[in-house]
């Protein structure tokens, strides 16, 4: 029996360690590495602080100031900032901060604003619409009918005259804007008139360049006649997981609804704090990351358009967000590309492009470099990267080497920017958190 116990506590040992060994890996690889994937970031030191407090085991259903629980005053002190600082940085309505993802916030506004059978439009996955957006999806549990945004393959975005004939045709109640593969900013103030014309809501996901928004960079939704943003609030948003939804005053009650109780009973509350501390770090720096952003991902593009890549839509500056897209057909496809820069420590996803026919066959790859620009990386490392990327994708031989000067330039920038660096205060923050760590 003594034995026994022992035994499993030795075992439980090991494997707790060898999970801690496996995040230390994780974390090395990454330091080591330029992360490109255009859907992640990372937060500044005292969110990840923030995201390990006591926060994280709470409950506090309800609004601020209305918890079904007790122990919630600060609670309702952190949730009130937040909100504050995101009506101040997108001049913005009314917002909610609860949703814990970008799909959970599309759930929300997309059942609070249709009723079974009514018709929406979105961009189709292949064209660059989320998997949410799709008949897999949200359309499906809803039971809407799902019509689909005319797209312009060469300008990479919605035809917007096609769009116009479609919404007056098909008549949705619905137009969902936003997407996943994001060049272009999307023909919101266009589709306005159209949409009163059919007394259709206007929902536009930014799930990808909310960053980019709270820049006042790429486009002003709201202002373009939006009446709800969605969002995730960890790709150019350089926040914690999680999301946020802004919306006018005359639908918040719906919305209020549809996310408390409708599809969330109790938000990640270490999430709120670091999601004010985010805002309050883009109210401050937002504008001067989502520029730099912008640069960079034009840099990186008209470098790799001329060593010879097929870079996506060079008549038009490749790109105005964080992301460029490159057709990788004549090496490979997307998955062999992506797992040959994987191998010199350079991480980025296999794209559908709308050009492909077989959806489990990207021939795409897409980059973000919304993350390197957070660690300050600027237009003199784009041009170095781009020939990193050259040099991985094109040789036999030299990957490893390739690595290597990756790992070199890295070793520069392993400091989060466009951040409060008052370490001094930090340091407060830090103390007062390990007493209860
Ligand atoms: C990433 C993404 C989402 C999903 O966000 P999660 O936080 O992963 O749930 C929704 N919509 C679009 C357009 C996205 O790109």
């Amino acid at each position: 029996m003594e034995e026994k116990e022992r035994m499993v506590l030795i075992d439980m040992q090991e494997e707790i360690e060898s999970v801690i060994d496996a995040v230390r890996n994780h974390h090395e690889l990454y330091t080591n590495a330029l992360p490109l994937i255009a859907s992640e970031n990372i937060t500044s030191n005292p969110v990840r602080m923030l995201l390990a407090s006591d926060l994280s085991h709470r409950y506090a259903e309800g609004d601020v100031g209305n918890r079904f629980y007790q122990g919630c005053k600060y609670i309702d002190e952190i949730e009130e900032k937040a909100i504050r600082y995101a009506k101040e940085l997108f001049d913005a309505e009314h917002v909610n901060v609860k949703p814990v993802s970008g799909v959970n916030a599309n759930i929300a506004a997309l059942f609070a604003l249709t009723s079974p059978r009514d018709r929406m439009m979105a961009l189709s996955v292949p064209n660059g619409g989320h998997i949410s957006h799709s008949k897999y999806s949200i359309p499906a549990m809803r039971d809407l009918v799902l019509e689909t945004f005319p797209f312009d393959v060469k300008e990479m975005n919605i035809d917007t005259a096609k769009m116009l004939k479609e919404i007056k045709l098909k008549k949705p109640s619905l137009l969902l804007f936003g997407c996943s593969l994001f060049l272009f900013p999307h023909p919101v103030s266009e589709a306005r008139a159209a949409a009163d014309e059919v007394g259709a809501k206007i929902v536009y996901d930014a799930s990808h360049v909310l960053g980019l928004i709270a820049g006042n960079r790429f486009q002003d939704p709201l202002r373009e006649g939006a009446d709800v943003i969605t969002s995730s609030t960890h790709k150019t948003f350089p926040g914690p997981q999680g999301a946020i939804i802004l919306c006018k005053e005359e639908i918040k009650e719906k919305i209020e609804r549809a996310v408390f109780p409708g599809t969330v009973s109790n938000h990640h509350l270490h999430h709120v704090a670091g999601l004010a501390v985010t805002l309050a770090e883009m109210l401050e720096f937002g504008k001067a990351y989502a520029a730099q952003t912008i640069t960079n991902a034009k840099v990186l593009a008209q470098c790799l358009y001329e060593v010879g890549f097929d870079v996506l839509c060079e008549h038009k500056g490749f790109t105005e967000s964080h992301q460029i897209a490159i057709d990788v057909l004549k090496y490979g496809g997307g998955a062999a590309v992506a797992q040959k820069l994987e191998r010199a420590n350079i991480i980025i996803n296999k794209n559908l492009l709308p050009s492909d026919k077989d959806p489990d066959k990207p021939t795409g790859i897409r980059f973000g470099v919304q993350e390197l620009t957070r660690i300050g990386m600027k237009d003199s490392e784009m041009r170095e990267i781009a020939s990193l990327i050259t040099r991985a994708v094109r040789a036999k031989a030299e990957v490893n080497r390739v690595k290597e000067e990756v790992k070199e330039l890295r070793k520069g920038f392993q400091e989060v920017k466009y951040c409060f660096d008052g370490k001094d205060a930090y340091k407060f923050l830090e103390l007062k958190l390990s007493e209860y760590l």
